[in-house]
């Protein structure tokens, strides 16, 4: 290691419950300049159809992420000893424009990868990650998908709207921002309008592991079959906190029983070990359901294992 890499706070020079309220205590920076990666909040809940309150998941995210250091006991993962990594702090959306707000988040993005930079997104609702998504294309082109959540998402429209946090991936395919044989949804489950409801994917070339597939299993062979199917094509990570069982993570707005366990969420990201991963998000954390923390914490979790995994970082066990 040649340069200083910014480390998070550690709890022997501030306690846990003090210093600054970034992303696992990092420095906080306003542009990705110099960034290897970057964590970003979308304060927005403007694109929900049930439960609201994903507006306030980055801050929640934020708190809950206090008491992360800075290994990887599992993995071995070092990220700040390879990776230069700040907060650099949350996307001013317009909370009145739905509309308006995805293109504030596109041309956001557009900015923070111009500096090379791989994002790492606390959300938010799901709607969020179509702009982005967009935004990558410009760079990257379009990309594999691996995408985490008790929902398909791939609503044409929702109560007439197409822009919503149930269409995010149909409006992705639209815009020619994945490669359909490499697009993956894991979790998807629960009740729907109709007994083709998740087909229409399928129907793109999209690979749909619904959650009953997941049940009773370790989901260390699906994730080397994604990796055989993936090869070294650059990757979007998206993952819904509502992809996990209501007994884990209950703070979420749109919730089904029957979901991923927290070892399957943790078997998943460490899984994306290898890939070409360009970008991740966490979305749905809605803090007024979640009384414990529990949500919280388990996304920030999350969203540090993603950063475990991302290109550079050796996994040493
Ligand atoms: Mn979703
Ligand atoms: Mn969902």
């Amino acid at each position: 290691m040649t340069r200083q890499n910014n480390q998070p706070l550690g709890g022997n020079q501030m306690p846990r419950f003090g210093g600054p309220a970034t992303m696992m205590r990092l420095l906080s920076q306003e542009t990705a300049q110099g960034l290897d990666a970057a964590f970003i909040g979308i304060p927005m809940d403007i694109g929900t159809s049930n439960r609201p309150g994903t507006r306030l998941g980055p801050r929640q995210i934020r708190d809950e992420s206090r008491m992360l250091r800075p290994y990887n006991m599992a993995t071995g993962a070092a990220p700040f000893d390879h990776l230069q990594v700040a907060d650099i702090s949350d996307v001013p959306i317009n909370t009145f424009d739905l509309k308006k707000s995805v293109d504030i988040i596109t041309a956001h993005y557009r900015e923070v990868l111009s500096h090379g930079t791989i994002p790492l997104t606390l959300g938010g609702d799901h709607t969020l990650t179509w702009p982005i998504l967009r935004a990558i294309k410009e760079r990257h082109g379009p990309v594999a998908l691996i995408h985490i959540d008790a929902h398909a998402d791939i609503n044409d429209e929702m109560f007439g709207e197409r822009v919503a946090h149930g269409c995010p991936f149909r409006r992705a395919w639209e815009d020619g921002c994945l490669i359909n044989d490499k697009v993956f949804q894991i979790g998807l489950r629960g009740t729907g309008y109709g007994p083709d409801d998740f087909d229409w994917a399928r129907g793109q070339g999209w690979t749909v592991v619904q959650a009953e597939a997941c049940w009773h299993k370790s989901l260390m062979p699906l994730m080397r079959g994604i990796h055989e199917q993936i090869g070294d094509a650059p990757v979007y990570l998206t993952y819904d906190i509502d992809s996990l069982d209501p007994a884990f993570a209950p703070g979420t707005g749109t919730v089904e029983p029957g979901g991923l366990t927290t070892i399957q969420a943790l078997e998943i990201i460490r899984g994306c070990a290898g890939l070409n991963l360009v970008g991740c998000d966490l979305v749905e954390v809605s803090p007024p359901y979640d009384p414990s923390g529990n949500t919280a914490l388990i996304a920030a979790n999350l969203l540090y294992e993603m950063l475990c995994v991302l290109p550079g970082v050796p996994q040493t066990r």
